[in-house]
């Protein structure tokens, strides 16, 4: 008699790796941060539940800028992480971990995090495809927020189809993240398809045209010309020139401001790390001193001043506001097309010895958009300049990641 196979087992002993973000029952979960070097959490994430029922075996905790702040995985308490493709260059963060160990083939998925960019960044340094789904999709039980209405739990893979599998196994609501959502989780595998003759894209002008190395710039013209004749309709269109100038200051002021009332409880009492101090505030002010790269408490001095009760009408309520203005500007767009796409940034992997300072320019801040609008974003890779990848942005309407599988999968 043929014996019955009630799960799917398409991730049954499958090796994958998690961002040290994800909490994971009895493993250290450190964030990268010294603060949280001996945390051992009591639980697993929701995300790693889900993998275990699926059969995926967890073979370890990646790297990643400490809390999730970053781009470069400078500020890990580990030091950086050096791309698979050119060793003296960064792997991106803040889910550099996770993208270096699936671009070099170790397994074939990992689970990061993406606040700003921190999925996609990565992803399109090291040539591999990364997606935040939309907020919400996936829940958020057991990640260390960075911000949380910014926060989304996503995959990395060398794949499409993989991408698809791995967002069907970790998407749907979960009762312990109430803002996990309870919209229907489509089987984005066997939906997957290559017919996108029906598509509308909108190429943001005003973004790509910025693109100043012309290598970079025709590569993504080619994928245009690609989504063509596979019988997308292409519109040329600009976003709100006022808006794209604001969107880098409009995202820190809100993320830094949520990073730094989520993150008051690492002071040494209540979590983590302790410094010595003769009093409880000598102690707190050792502790945090000593307990954070540089880089972070200049996030938190930030976040600070945003929260202040006499700047919050000036900064951090206006930058929500300003939110809300760019995000009504999205969603304009989506009443029109389909899909968005744009560069998924301005170069290719920074040098080590570059990459403290990591440039912003307008191509790069785009990608933020992904998540101040909480849409669905993936990075595709789609060719080389010397010999670095590079990547291709996919935008989809909220909750419609298949359209955006759909997208790549035609461009891959
Ligand atoms: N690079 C952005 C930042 O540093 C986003 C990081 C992220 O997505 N976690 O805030």
């Amino acid at each position: 008699m043929k014996k019955e196979i009630s799960r799917d087992l398409l991730l049954d002993g499958i090796p994958y790796v998690l961002k040290d973000n994800i909490s994971t029952h009895n493993i250290y979960t450190t964030a990268s941060s010294r603060m949280l070097q001996d945390y051992l959490p009591l639980y697993d994430a929701h995300v790693v539940q889900l993998l275990k029922q699926s059969g995926a075996c967890l073979i370890g905790k990646a790297s990643m800028d400490e809390l999730g702040m970053g781009s470069t995985n400078m500020t890990a308490l580990t030091g950086p992480v050096y791309n698979p493709w050119d060793i003296r260059r960064i792997a991106g963060g803040s889910s550099g971990g996770c993208a270096a160990i699936v671009a070099s083939g170790l397994v074939p998925f990992a689970i990061g995090s993406d606040t700003g960019d921190s999925i996609r960044r990565p992803a399109g340094f090291c040539g591999i495809v990364g997606m935040k789904p939309t907020w919400g999709r996936i829940s958020r039980y057991g990640l260390i927020p960075y911000a949380t209405s910014l926060d989304t739990l996503g995959a990395m893979t060398r794949s499409v189809k993989d991408m698809a599998i791995v967002l069907e196994k970790i998407a749907g609501h979960d009762q312990h993240d109430m803002t996990s959502s309870r919209v229907e989780v489509p089987q984005y595998k066997q939906c997957l398809s290559l017919d996108i003759s029906n598509l509308k894209i909108a190429v943001i002008r005003n973004v790509y045209e910025r693109l100043e190395d012309t290598r970079i710039k025709d590569i993504f013209k080619s994928c245009v010309s690609l989504l063509k004749k596979s019988g997308a309709t292409i519109y040329e269109i600009d976003f709100p020139e006022n808006y794209l100038q604001v969107l880098y200051p409009v995202y820190h002021i809100i993320a830094n401001g949520e990073a730094t009332s989520h993150h008051a409880c690492l002071d040494g009492i209540k979590y983590g790390f302790q410094d010595k101090g003769k009093t409880i505030e000598e102690l707190i002010v050792n502790t945090r001193t000593h307990g954070f790269h540089p880089h972070t408490k200049q996030r938190f001095i930030l976040g600070a001043l945003a929260l202040k009760q006499e700047n919050q009408n000036k900064m951090f309520r206006k930058a929500q506001k300003v939110r809300r203005l760019i995000v009504e500007e999205v969603q304009k767009i989506f009443r029109d097309y389909d899909i968005i796409i744009v560069p998924n940034g301005e170069g290719i992997a920074p040098l080590v010895d570059e990459a403290q300072d990591l440039s912003h320019t307008i191509v790069d801040d785009f990608l933020i958009m992904a998540n101040l609008a909480g849409i669905p974003s993936l990075t595709l890779p789609c060719g080389f300049v010397d010999g670095m990848p590079v990547a291709i942005g996919i935008m989809g309407r909220c909750f419609d990641e298949q359209t955006v599988l759909n997208c790549a999968y035609a461009l891959e």
